[in-house]
């Protein structure tokens, strides 16, 4: 009799297949025209989101077909889907959600997470906030951070974004709650090499981290440095992260498409490096897919017939979008506003951070809104590169249309074809699920 329960039990220690890890990434607003805009801008033949297609999910809202972030990231990381505007909660205002995170840290996962945003904003708040707050309440939300689950753990092991302040102004003495708790604080921006213990919060910035475009030049792949950062803290370990391209969105609000391209570069190599990581471990399933499309991006432009800054060449291919100009930006139009501001030499400034030279016409509109001091600067800025590159927007919202799913490695096939967001963290259930 001894000798069955040991040999069952050694074949169940033997054959146990263990724990799936699972990466999610979310490019926030990268609908597809943004990952096709980035193969043109990169200049592959296939990049690396070509090479992990599955399929496509609808992003609807319980009560738009336009979702916004909080909507869709709930639905992304709970399944269930919300007004626009909510986290954290089903329609019915009783129910309580559970959430792919708190699911894997119950069931003995260590779970991370790293955003561009502030740590407190609609996409990673989903995950850690479940009392059905308005993705306004930064402040609110930051306190259900460190709320303790069932087992008396805490639901993070550790967290890399902005947003501190949300933090201070949540907690009566922020440092003293992180003491208590045994998380250590780092406050050093993107200088994350040298943390080697968990749990911890790492603040990349105060309040709103910067554009990939004008950050400095070690920290232009931001996205990336955390991503390989999380991994090498989590490697070998079984574990649920969810990594955020947070900003790809407020570009595309802009209809800056300089602005999002950087940004899609940043997440696409942070896709490159957890493809690899997939790659090495086998028990890992990466999937990476976007909350919702921003800004209507079209590649593409109808050209006017007066628009003097194509030539007449160009003009009778009539198809064309122009990567090369955007490559010349050098920053959001944000902080080409803050530099005309501050020029007496408008040409010469716009030139140096666009590589453009401005007609007159164009001088003349710049130089009409600086004399107002009006905020349309940006918009002016951004009908420009626009034009010169023959980028299209329809809106400076979101917009319905269907969104990619990507996947790789362990269990991806399960995301194959058409299916709804809410889809997604259903199958993630799942996954953590299996024993
Ligand atoms: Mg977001
Ligand atoms: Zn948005």
């Amino acid at each position: 009799m001894k000798k069955i329960i040991f040999l069952a039990l050694t074949s169940t220690l033997l054959f146990a297949t263990p724990k799936t890890s699972v990466i999610l990434m979310i490019g926030d607003g990268m609908g597809p025209a943004y990952t096709t805009a980035f193969r043109y801008y990169s200049e592959k033949n296939s990049t690396v989101f070509d090479s992990m297609l599955m399929g496509m999910n609808s992003t609807y809202s319980q009560n738009s077909v336009i979702t916004d972030s909080a909507a869709a990231a709930t639905a992304l990381a709970s399944g269930v889907k919300t007004k626009n505007g909510f986290i954290g909660r089903t329609d019915k205002n009783s129910t309580k959600v559970q959430t792919v995170l708190e699911f894997a840290k119950e069931n003995g996962y260590l779970t991370a997470i790293a955003v561009t945003s502030t740590l407190t904003h609609a996409t990673p708040a989903a995950f850690l906030s479940t009392r059905g707050l308005h993705r306004n309440k930064e402040a609110d939300i930051a306190k259900d951070f460190f709320i303790k689950n069932k087992k008396g753990l805490l639901k993070f092991d550790f967290l890399i974004g902005g947003g501190e302040k949300y933090f201070s102004e949540g907690y009566n003495d922020f440092n003293a709650t992180a003491k208590k708790y045994g998380v250590s604080l780092y406050r050093d921006g993107y200088n994350i090499e040298k943390i080697d213990q968990y749990p911890f919060i790492a603040f990349t910035a105060y309040d709103y981290p910067k554009f990939a475009i004008d950050e400095e030049v070690n920290n232009k792949y931001r996205v990336t440095k955390m991503t390989k950062k999380s991994l090498e803290l989590l490697n070998n370990k079984t574990f649920f992260l969810m990594i955020e391209g947070s900003q790809i969105d407020w570009c595309g609000h802009m209809n800056d498409i300089g602005c999002a391209m950087a940004e899609m570069d940043d997440f696409a190599r942070s896709v490159e490096i957890a493809k690899t990581y997939v790659k090495e471990h086998p028990n890992t399933l990466l999937i990476v897919t976007a909350d919702h499309s921003t800004g209507g991006l079209a590649i593409g432009k109808k050209i006017k017939k007066d628009d003097k800054t194509v030539t007449e060449e160009q003009r009778s291919k009539s198809y064309i979008w122009y990567p090369n100009i955007i490559k010349q930006i050098k920053a959001s139009s944000i902080l080409i506003a803050k530099k005309l501001r501050a020029s007496d030499d408008i040409n010469t400034t716009f030139k140096k951070y666009t590589s453009l030279a401005l007609n007159q016409d164009e001088y003349q509109k710049i130089q009409d809104v600086l004399n107002k001091k009006n905020k349309k600067i940006r918009q002016i800025i951004n009908d420009i590169i626009n034009l010169h590159s023959n980028t299209g927007w329809t809106t400076h919202g979101h917009t319905a249309v269907d969104v990619e799913t990507f996947a790789y490695g362990k269990e991806s096939e399960k995301f194959k074809g058409f299916m709804d967001n809410t889809d997604i963290a259903k199958n993630i259930f799942k996954i953590l699920s299996k024993k």
